[in-house]
């Protein structure tokens, strides 16, 4: 890579100038595990790169009723982290799942989301969470909400001039559930993937949300299967019913990764088995 500018601010003020100066000829870098791909396997060639790591975005708090994540939080910091533990387990154990030690280490929850891979596995938990993230720009801030998030592969509502500053999950978290299946057990991209989160009152889900991931060329929620479970008692043939009605909201293809029928086979099961972990009943 030749003739690339590269920036490495150190407050988020001086970035947020710099992304405004250079609207579509910056790219932010964070731990850069699928930036760095982009650009030596895929001839992306950016004008000028702009390190975050050193802004101070790598916290993980508990604020009005909400966990704070900073983009910059690694794999490796949500999955070790206490308050992710106590507060929203399942995050912690789709963080488990992901790639290998060093690209946990390097890869963060900000660049996860600000990718956009309809597979990517930090978001689809995140989804099912009902998260929220914050963009900031020069001119001012915003939150939006992920499910209005993704709006195509790679694709997303953020502006050239905006940073992806922090993901707001809203407590408490019910009981959430993630499961990813990948063409191996480790080091790979999903083949399909769903968080899943239930209110339960008792043994009766009093709201659901299902996220599913590597389904359509977004991350998806899937909401006609969710209301199917609002108001009812959990059991393994509703779960059954709403797995599939989950899936079929999905617009699957044909990958180098697995066909759109394997997918859609394999996806009832994940999303069944995610609910069934999630209600407590097994699988
Ligand atoms: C070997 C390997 C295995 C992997 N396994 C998995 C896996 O199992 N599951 C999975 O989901 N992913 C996996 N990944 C993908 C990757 O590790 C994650 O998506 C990671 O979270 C990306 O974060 P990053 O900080 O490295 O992002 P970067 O590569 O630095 O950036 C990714 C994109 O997001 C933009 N960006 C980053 N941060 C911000 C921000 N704060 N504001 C605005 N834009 C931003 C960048 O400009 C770039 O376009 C794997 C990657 C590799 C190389």
């Amino acid at each position: 890579m030749e003739n690339v500018g590269y920036f490495a601010p150190s407050d988020v003020g001086q970035a947020l100038e710099l992304l405004a100066e250079q609207g579509s000829k910056a790219t932010v870098l964070a731990g850069g595990t699928d930036l760095v791909p982009a650009i030596n396997y895929y001839s992306l060639w950016p004008e000028n790169l702009i390190f975050i790591g050193a802004l101070g975005l790598d916290y993980i708090k508990e604020e009005g009723g909400k966990l704070l994540i900073g983009s910059g939080a690694t794999w490796t910091q949500i999955l070790e982290d206490p308050l992710v533990a106590e507060k929203a387990p399942a995050l912690a154990q789709a963080a488990r799942q992901g790639g290998s030690v060093a690209t946990r280490n390097a890869g963060t929850v900000g660049g996860n989301l600000a990718n956009a891979s309809p597979a990517a596995d930090l978001t689809v938990i995140l989804l099912a969470l009902e998260a929220e993230v914050l963009l900031k720009s020069s001119a001012g801030k915003r939150t939006v909400a992920l499910k209005d998030f993704f709006t195509g592969p790679g694709e997303t509502v953020m502006n050239d001039d905006e940073l992806l500053m922090e993901v707001q999950i809203p407590l408490p978290a019910g009981s959430a559930a993630f499961q990813k299946l990948g063409r191996r057990k480790a080091m790979t991209l999903s083949v399909v993937n769903a968080g899943v989160k239930l209110n339960l009152d008792g043994d009766t889900c009093s709201g659901a949300c299902i996220a599913l991931g590597a389904m359509a060329p977004t991350p998806l929620r899937c909401s006609a299967a969710e209301e199917m479970l609002v108001g009812k008692k959990l059991d393994a043939a509703l779960i059954a019913e709403c797995a599939a009605a989950a899936v079929a909201a999905g617009s699957p293809i044909d990958d180098q990764r697995a066909s759109a029928w394997y997918r859609t086979k394999a996806g009832t099961a994940i999303v069944a088995r995610a609910l069934a972990q999630a209600a407590g009943i097994g699988g």
